[in-house]
């Protein structure tokens, strides 16, 4: 399978020059990144449409602040609890996942942020792949699920992905040193989570409360937890073979603590290409939103004044094994991911309502992942059947 990087480009900007942005998931931590890098970009994005799950006041808030044609509520009982009277002059509220997959698709959206986290997202981000418009996909269950055939739908309709995700934003920008023949090897690197120098026995006793503090990004807890068990670098690796078509030999995970190199390629000739920047989601956000332009903008800068360390090791498999099953999913591919992602969304609830310990995790996705009914070639009905199939294993594990 070729890389995939040069595919398509982004269909050019609106005759006005600005590129009219659809925020999906705008209440979310990238959301609301995502409205600080359009308020800084002088007119060169717009919001369009801001749409949220369940987050009715801030949505209002937001609707107050930027002013978009439209806001979408998803959930329909959330929705009942506002109304239209609530929202600025000139901003219309639309209800229900139809309603947002129709927005999505108009022709007044440039460029579609897809952030809404968890399964959910695949929804929105298939109707504007299916639309041809290039999405800024920061939701990574939809390529861990359905990275086959939403790659296809891409292709056949040409729609463009463009990753949020900051080690997939870095590979994006370091595979354009190089033609995708001369790739051979793709490094993720990850901060190591809380827990990077816990011992194995005391990772069972971890707490949420101790699991929900992330030493260098913030994010919202379901994220925050995948990055203390290290499930998040698996979910990642699944992604990355989908999205850059690469075979999963080629790609490999890297602890860097201080998350500053945010992963690289290396090349046959033996050149490594890394992206460097402070952790700040702001810019793998705005690049996916301006490629393949570049432009100014607000996320932090590297400050070359003040001496750095930058710390290499690689991740140890007995304290953190989910990374083997991030492998294992990219190299089988068919159902393996939608399983891997559903059980570990599971698990991570039923280890923050208290009934999984943490290192419980790992292992109930590890079990679910060997004994699902294993399918190479699915439909996006089997990816949902399986979805909901192994939610309920870990629900039935959890209260054994
Ligand atoms: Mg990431």
């Amino acid at each position: 399978m070729p890389l995939s990087h040069r595919s398509a480009e982004p269909a050019p900007p609106s005759p006005s020059g600005c590129l009219r942005i659809a925020v999906l998931g705008s209440t979310g931590s990238v959301g609301v990144n995502t409205l600080e890098v359009i308020a800084a970009s002088q007119g060169r994005f717009v919001p369009f449409l801001l749409a949220a799950n369940r987050s009715t006041q801030a949505l209002i808030q937001q609707a107050h602040a930027c002013r978009p044609a439209w806001v979408v509520v998803v959930d329909s009982t959330a929705a009942s609890e506002m109304s239209a009277s609530d929202l600025p002059v000139g901003t219309r509220l639309a209800v229900g996942p139809e309603a947002l997959d129709d927005l999505v698709q108009s022709p007044e959206v440039d460029r579609v942020v897809s952030a809404i986290v968890g399964a959910a997202g695949l929804r929105s981000t298939w109707a504007a792949l299916e639309a041809g418009k290039t999405v800024a996909l920061a939701n990574k269950e939809t390529l861990v699920m359905a990275g086959p055939l939403v790659m296809r739908l891409a292709e056949r309709c040409g729609g463009t992905i463009v990753p949020v995700d900051s080690e997939h934003s870095a590979i994006h920008q370091a595979l354009r040193a190089g033609m995708p023949a001369e790739v051979a090897r793709i490094v993720l690197t990850a901060s190591g989570g809380p827990f990077r120098e816990r011992s194995r026995e005391s990772l069972a006793s971890v707490t949420s409360q101790e699991a929900l503090k992330h030493p260098t990004w913030s994010m919202g807890p379901k994220i925050t937890i995948d990055s203390a068990t290290m499930m998040n670098k698996a979910l990642e690796l699944i992604e990355a073979r989908w999205l850059f078509g690469v075979p999963a030999e080629k790609l490999g995970v890297l602890v860097h603590p201080q998350s500053i190199v945010h992963s690289m390629v290396e090349f046959v000739d033996g050149s490594v290409v890394a992206q460097l920047s402070p952790p700040d989601m702001k810019l793998p956000i705005q690049y996916a939103l301006s490629y393949p332009q570049r432009f100014e903008g607000v996320a932090r800068r590297f400050d070359f004044s003040t001496a750095t360390r930058l710390d290499f090791e690689p991740p140890d498999p007995v304290r953190f094994p989910a990374v083997r099953l991030g492998y294992e999913a990219a190299a089988r591919g068919g159902t393996c991911g939608a399983v891997l992602n559903a059980a570990n969304e599971a698990a991570v609830q039923g280890f923050l309502d208290g009934q999984l310990r943490f290192t419980d995790i790992a292992e109930v996705c590890a079990r679910v992942l060997n004994e699902h009914p294993f399918q190479p070639d699915p439909s996006l009905d089997d990816v949902r059947r399986l979805d909901g199939w192994a939610r309920q294993e870990v629900v039935q594990w959890a209260c054994v």
